[in-house]
């Protein structure tokens, strides 16, 4: 096999103190069959990104730092800037440093061990691995449910994202150095992956149940991330407007010329609970598409502030004066 590569895990933790020290020991195992199988080389590590946690979450990734500084790192931001803000902010500070990056939730959903199969598939040339839920066996009917409506509703609507794929994913360098210029504020990596290209494939996981704590995505979060997700990938809901405007003009002209008989053959009967009605459909379905082009507006109104996406507070790192990277370097272009 070729020298090992430096694979870098990149875990957004948010309030997850009850389960951190867990992930972070099966992690270490995990790291350590990996090194002595000689898949990873020792320089590879575990990067906590703590996402401006409220709990201990961030004292815990220090305790793990400095007791173990070649097993794990941690960064701290600012503020809270939601869960694709911290991975976008784990992997362009380890950008430069690793060869290999794998995402991964903290909360031991996604399956540890398919991280083996994600490193061959690497190895055999592929610069993208997603992790796909073969089965949704842990989830609760409804959020099974909701899950699975979302993949089919964002492919209707013209964003194309990989089914049952969530961010339990493998990037190459090269892949995260495309990632770098893609300067969006309404993040969606599920949308912007596909769309760098390169080889890539799946690999397929059964998904658990979390292993503590409580999900930190209730169903407001939930559809506002698929609002985003549909609307940052596809101009498609804009079209539909278009085309809804043409059928109603259809019909509102059949309906002008079956007026117009109407009155010439006297069969007029002035209805007043149509004409309200009609001011109703009319007004709702204005409100509506004004609504929809509403939600392109303020996208256009938050990409053009171009606002730094996450701020690094601080890179717990064991790489000593060699290392020259500015981990907030991403957003300090933006700030000038
Ligand atoms: N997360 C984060 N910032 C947030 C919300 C969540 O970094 O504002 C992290 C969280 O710690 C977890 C991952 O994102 O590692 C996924 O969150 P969660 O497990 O709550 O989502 P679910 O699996 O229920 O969809
Ligand atoms: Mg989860």
């Amino acid at each position: 096999m070729v020298t090992p590569e430096i694979l870098y895990m990149v875990i957004p933790c948010y309030n997850e103190q009850e389960v951190l020290k867990e992930t972070a020991s099966r992690l270490k195992e995990k790291f350590i069959s990996l090194q002595s199988s000689g898949k990873i080389s020792d320089k590879s590590r575990i990067v906590f990104v703590n996402d401006g946690s409220s709990d201990n979450t961030w004292d815990i990734i220090r305790e793990l730092h400095s007791s173990e500084p070649e097993m794990f790192s941690g960064i701290d931001l600012a503020h809270n800037s939601g869960h694709q803000n911290a991975v976008l902010a784990g992997l362009m500070t380890v950008k430069d440093i690793c060869d290999i990056s794998i995402t991964m939730d903290a909360d031991l959903q996604d399956d540890i061990n398919a991280v083996d199969e994600m490193i061959d598939r690497y190895y055999e040339g592929n610069h993208v691995v997603y992790g796909v839920r073969s089965a949704r066996k842990s989830d609760t009917f409804f959020k099974k449910f909701t899950a699975e409506s979302f993949y089919k509703f964002m492919k209707l609507m013209g964003a194309d994202v990989v089914y049952n794929h969530a961010d339990f994913r493998l990037m190459s360098k090269r892949v995260l150095q495309e990632l770098a210029g893609f300067k969006e504020v309404n993040l969606f990596l599920r949308g912007i992956v596909p769309l760098i290209g390169f080889k890539s494939c799946s690999v397929y996981y059964e998904r658990h149940e979390r292993f503590a704590g409580s999900s930190k995505y209730p169903l407001r979060k939930m559809l506002s991330f698929a609002v985003n997700g549909i609307t940052s990938f596809s101009t498609k809901p804009l079209k539909m407007i278009t085309g809804l405007g043409f059928v109603m003009s259809v019909l509102s002209a059949v309906a002008f010329i079956w007026a117009f008989i109407s009155k010439f053959a006297g069969l007029t009967e002035v209805g007043w609970s149509s004409t309200v009605c009609s001011i109703w459909l009319i007004g709702g379905l204005q409100l509506f598409c004004l609504g929809i082009i509403g939600e392109y507006v303020g996208k256009i109104y938050a990409e053009v502030k171009q606002r730094p996406r996450f701020i690094v507070a601080d890179f717990l790192n064991d790489l000593g004066a060699e290392f020259i990277n500015d981990p907030g370097k991403d957003s300090a272009e933006n700030k000038e």
